[in-house]
């Protein structure tokens, strides 16, 4: 029997929904719309469509988007001089520094810059060390990990007591995607290039997330059967039958993990759209805690 396909985009479209709803409950009460600021440095292409992608779901939730570009060859004091203008901005209430930045910038201090209340990105160092921690909680939680959470949730799978396998460790997605299984009492490895016996260590997930950033590297017998698989990975491949002679997958073979898996998302249509739906999710919340 095939897997249950997880249509992320209709789960994302309930945490729109939601976050629209409480824009308008918001401005109903005579408070300021929530305002989102995006910083994009320099001429990245994905980060570009990112970035717009972005500002249309403040538009569309009710929410208003201030977007700043800056050159790529921008300095460090310039980066941050911006953010601490966004940071006394009352207009603003969250921030979002569009990673990842050009090489010469420290990314640690900038995202340290941001303050706390308005850090819905929740890359911030305080944010993610809490997110660590027993006990503490985070103000914000990354978006695409709290969109592959907030999926399993709404999917009504329970993750106590569970094998959950990460495939990645990297800052944004593998580490607190990661943190936040722990946190749900799931047992939690982490996967990366040095992991010896990928496939065997795969087999033992009963939740597997894929964030590792290559095309279709997860083959159908690496799955536990009944498994539910959540694919990060965007990544682009050459498909001459393609108009654009290109086209996106995940780092999941989809065609044979489906037949493996209990439940799967999709790329694109799977985690991507929630990534914005809890950014949005997550914007409110600084609205919320910046005007109570
Ligand atoms: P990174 O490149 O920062 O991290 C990749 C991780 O995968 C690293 O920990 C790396 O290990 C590990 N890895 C790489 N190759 C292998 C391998 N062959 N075997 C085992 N582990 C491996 O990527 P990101 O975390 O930023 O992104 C991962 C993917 O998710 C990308 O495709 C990205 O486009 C996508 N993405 C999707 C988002 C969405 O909204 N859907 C948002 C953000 C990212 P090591 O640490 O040892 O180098």
């Amino acid at each position: 029997m095939g897997a249950q396909i997880i249509d992320g985009k209709a789960l994302a479209l309930e945490v729109r929904q939601k976050a629209a709803a409480d824009v308008a409950a918001m401005v109903a009460a005579g408070k300021n719309k929530p305002g989102l600021a995006t910083v994009l440095v320099g001429e990245n292409p994905a980060s570009k469509v990112y970035v717009s992608s972005k500002q249309k779901a403040c538009a569309e939730a009710g929410m208003d988007s201030f977007g700043f570009h800056l050159p790529a060859d921008a300095s460090q004091e310039e980066v941050e001089k911006l953010v601490k203008e966004l940071n006394a901005d009352p207009r603003v209430n969250g921030i979002l520094v569009q990673l990842p930045l050009p090489d010469h910038l420290d990314e640690e201090r900038v995202l340290g810059s941001i303050d706390l209340e308005k850090d819905v990105d929740g890359f911030h160092p305080i944010n993610i060390g809490r997110l660590a921690q027993k006990g503490r909680d985070p103000l914000f939680v990354p978006c695409t990990p709290a969109g592959c959470i907030e999926m399993l949730d709404r999917l009504n799978v329970k993750l106590e007591g569970t094998n959950a396998v990460v495939l990645g460790r990297s800052n944004i997605v593998g580490m607190p995607v990661a943190l936040l299984l722990v946190r749900r009492n799931a047992t939690v490895t982490i996967c990366h290039s040095r992991t010896k016996d990928l496939p065997g260590v795969v087999r033992q997930a009963d939740v597997l997330i894929a964030a590792v950033g290559r095309a279709n590297m997860v083959r159908g017998d690496w799955v536990k059967p009944g498994a539910v698989v959540i694919d990060v990975g965007i990544n682009r491949i050459e498909d001459p039958t393609h108009p654009k002679g290109s086209r996106l997958v995940g780092d999941v073979m989809f065609d044979e993990v489906k037949e493996v898996a209990g439940a799967i998302t999709p790329v694109p249509g799977g985690v991507g759209p929630m990534t914005i739906a809890m950014l949005m999710q997550n914007t409110v919340r600084a609205a919320k805690i910046q005007n109570p």
